[in-house]
């Protein structure tokens, strides 16, 4: 198996899915690296699963790279000074997932001084798997499109789960982002490199490197890297949201159907976001741990829409100031792309793992996100990937119906906010779903 599958008749996808505009003004801007920041606010919270408890106090002066959090049970993750500096602060503080989180404050020396203990972790022929994995957890990766699961527990299957395929997810089918397609281009070594380790991980032979159709130059700089490679092949994709859903990739590369209320290790599969197979290659070359993410910073609302590399902590302000500010008063500020983003109510949060964009509304755009009543259409339901009657989820979760909500699969829901999209009436469908999810998941933790 090599090379990549460009013709027409091989390009691959999902049943189902919508065609939001790609607005995807940015993909010809190379990343810009991000002013040091003078201060940074890091969360030790920047994953799914335990916060990590800090192993510094206020006063001390630390590294870049210097562990700042330590986990706190299996699924976690830690986390790293971005700067070197001083510690002056560790409170709670907002976080762009939502409520206020424990945070280290530290003001940066402006010396960028880098933790001793940062060292390149050696060949990748001399590392085992398990020497992968742990360096992976101690560098505190998670997944970088926004779900921000720990990457080490994903590598890490129960026995019985026998992984067979690892998938790059280099669709990016987010409107507005392009991140990943950057990171493609301008760091194609690391994306192979990245994936080679994950693959060692796991000891699987296949890896697939997913990407849709719209990024003909990233298909085209990735299929020549894996043509030097005995397993490691390009697939191309149809241009469709939500083309980069781990069930909607799995199906369109492997045919397998992960199911209803599964993970995509029962089907064999192991997917993997762009950002986080970069940072993986990078913390094995260099030692250096996640303490820096592209991200992309555009919209109506942005007066010099961009692509940068900047460090975890830095307020979302500052980021936005880099890009020229605000174009006029800005109507929304979204962290993500417009389907699966959170709105934001300040931006004083810090950018975090998990940080893939910041999207910027105007105030006119802004009101194309009004919701006024449903007309029973169903045109959510013909549009969901996950086979869900969208409304009836939302209006469960309206009227606290949790129970039903649970009896309509909510938690099959994968929050593409594909139904959001096509919904004429703007009704917020998938945050009323995910609100449904979440309170599902806190119930059955309760049981
Ligand atoms: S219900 Fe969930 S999976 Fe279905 S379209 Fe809406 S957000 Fe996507
Ligand atoms: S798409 Fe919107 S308006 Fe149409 S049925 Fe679904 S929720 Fe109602």
């Amino acid at each position: 198996m090599k090379g990549s599958e460009t013709s027409q008749m091989n390009i691959k996808t999902f049943k189902g899915g919508v065609h939001p505009p790609h607005a995807k003004f940015t993909k010809d801007k190379p990343i810009e690296k991000a002013r040091l920041p003078e201060k940074v606010i890091i969360p030790l919270q920047q994953h799914i699963g335990a916060p990590c408890e800090p192993v510094v106090s206020v006063g001390d002066n630390i590294k870049v790279g210097q562990k700042i959090g330590e986990p706190k049970g299996f699924v976690s993750a830690p986390v790293h000074s971005s700067v070197s500096g001083k510690v002056v602060a560790i409170e709670t503080h907002p976080h762009p997932i939502g409520s206020d989180v424990l945070s280290v404050v530290i003001e940066s020396d402006g010396k960028d001084e880098v933790f001793e203990g940062v060292k390149p972790y050696g060949d990748l022929d001399s590392l085992t798997a398990d020497d992968i994995k742990n360096l992976i957890r101690e560098s505190g990766i998670v997944g970088m499109g926004g779900a921000t699961f720990p990457t080490q527990v994903k590598l890490s299957p129960p026995p019985d789960k026998k992984i067979d395929t690892v998938i790059i997810n280099g669709a990016e089918c987010e409107p507005y982002l392009t991140a990943d397609h950057r990171l493609m281009l301008e760091k194609p070594e690391n994306i192979i490199f990245g994936l080679k380790a994950i693959m060692k991980a796991l000891g699987v032979e296949n890896g697939y490197i997913g990407i849709e159709d719209n990024k003909p130059d990233a298909i085209e700089k990735l299929s020549k890297l894996a043509e030097q490679e005995n397993n490691i092949k390009v697939v191309v994709l149809r241009t469709k949201y939500p083309q980069g859903g781990e069930k909607q990739l799995i199906y369109a590369i492997t045919g397998r159907e992960v199911p209803s209320g599964g993970l995509p290790m029962e089907v064999g599969a192991v997917v993997q976001n762009v950002g986080t197979t970069n940072a993986i290659a990078t913390a094995i070359k260099t030692g250096m741990p996640l303490i820096e993410r592209v991200l992309t910073v555009t919209g109506s609302g942005v007066k010099q829409p961009k692509n940068m590399l900047v460090r975890i902590g830095t307020p979302f302000k500052e980021v936005i100031e880099q890009c020229g500010g605000f174009n006029g008063t800005p109507g929304k500020v979204i962290m993500g792309g417009p389907m699966m983003g959170l709105a934001q109510s300040s931006v004083e949060v810090p950018v975090i793992k998990g940080t893939s964009g910041i999207l910027v509304l105007t105030k006119q755009d802004a009101k194309m996100f009004e919701p006024r009543p449903c007309i029973k259409c169903a045109r959510c339901v013909d549009a969901c990937p996950a086979y869900l009657l969208p409304t009836r989820l939302a209006h469960f979760s309206e009227k606290a119906m949790w129970d039903e909500a649970e009896e309509y699969n909510a938690l099959d829901c994968i929050e593409c906010g594909s139904c959001s999209f096509v919904c004429p009436a703007k009704i917020p469908l998938v945050q009323r779903i995910r609100l449904a999810k979440s309170q599902i998941i806190a119930k059955r933790k309760k049981k």
